[in-house]
């Protein structure tokens, strides 16, 4: 392992409650990590703590073999090989491309310099800008400059704490699959901070949800989008909602009763596999749920939003209860209007009912 956070707590003083709590995380050589979480959670105090900018008061930071946090033992960030891109990403400007990437570089004799200076502009794509001034490039260009000056150096680990937060939208979503691209043809370690559902998705091999301190799962989005380890999780990444259901156990399958009809499981999920028949609420999400006039259960639609190629209905089921559909945007129906709808549901999610206060 490239990078192994062990049962990390940060505390700051004359703060009731750790910012974190107990995160355990790992990362292999190469491979791309991104914790996102609302804002608050404690994304960048983790963050700080693995690149020595804040101590850990329980836990340790290990990169490679070597422990370079411990409460009590703090490695300065110059002793970590680290490289940081902050949001901010303060370029100076009174340097050039080349005088910024090069700050990074104290030790080299020039001409190794002005050869890592060249390969790292080429690495992000802006071959030629070396003597321009940072005011004389976008702000998705500065920003690639940031990211080749933290690269020069080929650190062990590169941090990244939204980098992309003053851009704007169009540009975000761009450069974060640039940025993939970059990392991964740089064979980079990196760990990236966002509050960014698509840039997590477009960005991270590995990815964790936070919320309040606490890491609730560090997974790949695949498995994060369809077996969400908890219900904060099944909420925040891809908007689900839940209907009760009554879970059992059918021939080794979970079955779940609905008011949509049963819903069976064919992979066996271990965690999910209590005794007997239990209440229960089932994740829905929008994919989930077809439009289907020969369908028996009907529900209202009580919003809809276009989204180009389909409409996002919100509807209300006979039970009270609210489910959100994708639906074809040629198949145009008025709010008020009753649908067919059915379930077709691969994943099948559940949790412990939540009793109502
Ligand atoms: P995020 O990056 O997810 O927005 P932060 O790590 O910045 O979250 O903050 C986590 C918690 O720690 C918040 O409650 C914040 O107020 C608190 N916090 C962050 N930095 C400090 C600090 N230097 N001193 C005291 N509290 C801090």
């Amino acid at each position: 392992m490239y990078l192994t956070v062990s049962d990390v707590d940060v505390r700051y003083s004359g703060n009731a409650t750790p910012a974190v709590k107990g995160v355990s995380l790992q990362l292999k050589a190469g491979q791309i990590g991104v914790l996102i979480g609302p804002s608050g959670c404690g994304k960048t105090s983790l963050l700080r703590a693995i690149a020595g900018l804040e101590p850990v008061s329980a836990g340790s930071v290990q990169l490679s073999d070597r422990v370079v946090s411990h409460p009590g033992s703090t490695a300065p960030p110059e002793k970590r090989r680290m490289g940081m891109v902050f949001q901010d990403y303060a370029l100076f400007p009174h340097l050039t491309v080349a005088g910024n990437i090069a700050f990074g570089l104290h030790g080299q004799v020039s001409s190794d310099k002005a050869k890592r200076i060249a390969e790292v502009l080429h690495l992000v794509g802006l071959e030629g800008v070396q003597d321009r001034f940072p005011h004389e490039l976008s702000g998705g260009q500065q920003q690639r400059v940031a990211l080749a000056r933290a690269l020069a150096p080929n650190p062990e680990l590169l941090l990244l704490d939204e980098p992309f937060s003053n851009l704007d939208v169009d540009l975000r979503e761009r450069l974060a699959l640039e940025i993939r691209q970059i990392l991964k043809a740089a064979n980079a370690t990196a760990l990236f901070v966002t509050h960014d559902q698509m840039e997590a998705f477009a960005i991270g091999d590995v990815i964790g949800v936070i919320e309040e301190g606490h890491l609730h799962q560090w997974d790949d989005a695949y498995h994060l989008y369809h077996r969400p380890a908890s219900r904060f999780v099944a909420e925040f990444i891809g908007h689900g909602v839940f209907i009760e259901g009554i879970r059992s156990l059918n021939q080794g399958h979970i079955q779940v009763q609905t008011v949509l009809g049963d819903l069976i499981d064919t992979d066996l999920v271990a965690n999910q596999t209590g005794e007997g028949a239990q209440a229960c609420d089932v994740l829905l999400r929008a994919d989930d749920i077809v439009h289907d006039d020969a369908a028996l259960v009907k529900a209202e639609i009580l919003r809809k939003a276009f989204r180009g190629s389909e409409f996002l209905y919100t509807l209300r089921l006979q039970s009270g209860e609210t489910v959100m559909a994708h639906v074809p945007s040629h198949h145009d129906h008025t709010v008020g209007e009753w649908i067919g709808i059915r379930a077709e549901v691969d994943h099948v999610v559940t949790f412990d009912r939540q009793s109502s206060a």
